[in-house]
């Protein structure tokens, strides 16, 4: 298919607009954006967190919870964001919830400090391995890219169950994937979410699917238990065949969709035997999360813009 260029052009806006704190403050305060959170925020708190989670259950799909925010200002709210996560992972046992949490390590304070960031994620991943709840981290920008994979690369050996998401787009990726020694990581595979220059990052959608199917393979033979986060059916179908192929069993790697997006998809999944877990998020700061989903399908904003039309 071939790229519209018009696409192209707002996607990227949409992703400059993302880490715009001026446009925030404004959407962030705007009722009428209100409508578009809904569709893929669970709510303010960790209790209507919890409620959505129950409801997904009862449809046989997993959760991993993600509590909203990015980069900090001051250490002080990476230390309260620690805190949040540690709630989150103790009310996650006590409710017998049977989710993860994705955890993103600008909000635990890697862009301020990596050694206090560390601190955090000791904290955190001890907390959670105290009531065996397994923790994701998410990947971000590439300016805190290769910090994340290493504050993951030292706390890995005394948790080995944390999953790291790796982008299949980032040109460093399979080399990311081949440094690990001593231990075979537990990985998210999902395309990328931000804006990265040509060097870092392939930019055409149709190399960008080719590559993940590439890592998917790779991973379903090298790694355990991978997870797919995807939403496209190219590669969906291709993580099915593959694994048919290759006899590796349905409950044994697992399909990763966000909250609100193909929903029909993500019960289908279920009821075909394999494992699906929805990325959950919760919290009042969702302008970054909410503008990196309408950058991967602009159409979103179109729905926005009606709706500040329409009140
Ligand atoms: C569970 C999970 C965790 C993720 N974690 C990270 C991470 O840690 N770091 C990172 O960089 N990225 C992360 N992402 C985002 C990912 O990198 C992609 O940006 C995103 O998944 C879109 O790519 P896709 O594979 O779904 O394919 P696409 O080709 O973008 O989408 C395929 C189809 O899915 C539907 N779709 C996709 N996105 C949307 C949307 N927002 N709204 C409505 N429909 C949509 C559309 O029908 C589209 O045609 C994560 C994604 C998932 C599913």
């Amino acid at each position: 298919m071939p790229v519209d260029p018009e696409v192209t052009m707002i996607k990227r806006l949409l992703l400059v607009a993302s880490t715009n704190r001026r446009l925030e403050k404004l959407m962030s305060t705007s009722p009428l954006a209100r409508g578009l959170v809904s569709r893929y925020v669970a709510g303010d708190t960790l209790q209507e967190a919890i409620a959505v989670t129950r409801e997904l259950r009862a449809h046989g799909i997993d959760v991993s919870l993600d509590l909203l925010g990015e980069t900090v200002d001051d250490l002080a709210e990476s230390a309260i964001a620690t805190k949040a996560y540690v709630e989150a992972v103790r009310a996650i046992a006590e409710n017998r919830l049977g989710a993860t949490v994705s955890v993103k390590l600008s909000q635990l304070g890697i862009g301020l400090d990596p050694a206090v960031c560390a601190d955090h994620l000791d904290e955190l991943l001890r907390a959670a391995a105290e009531v065996g709840v397994p923790v994701e981290i998410d990947m971000e920008h590439s300016s805190v890219g290769p910090a994340t994979l290493e504050a993951f690369r030292a706390a890995v050996h005394d948790h080995p169950g944390t999953r790291i998401a790796i982008q299949a787009a980032m040109r460093r990726t399979p080399g990311d994937l081949e440094s690990f020694t001593g231990v075979t990581p537990r990985i998210r595979l999902v395309k990328g979410a931000f804006l990265e220059p040509i060097e870092k990052s392939l930019q055409e959608r149709k190399e960008i699917t080719a590559q993940y199917r590439y890592l998917a393979d790779w991973a379903l033979v090298n790694l355990p238990d991978p997870a797919f986060g995807t939403h496209d059916d190219a590669c969906i179908d291709h993580v099915k065949r593959s694994a048919d192929r290759l006899g590796i069993a349905r409950r044994d790697f697992e399909f990763q969709m966000l909250h609100g997006v193909r929903r029909d998809v993500q019960r289908a999944l279920a009821e075909e035997g394999y494992r699906i877990r929805v990325y959950l998020p919760y919290g009042m700061q969702w302008y970054p999360y909410l503008m990196r989903r309408m950058a991967e399908r602009p159409a979103n904003l179109l729905l926005f813009l009606r709706s500040l039309v329409s009140g």
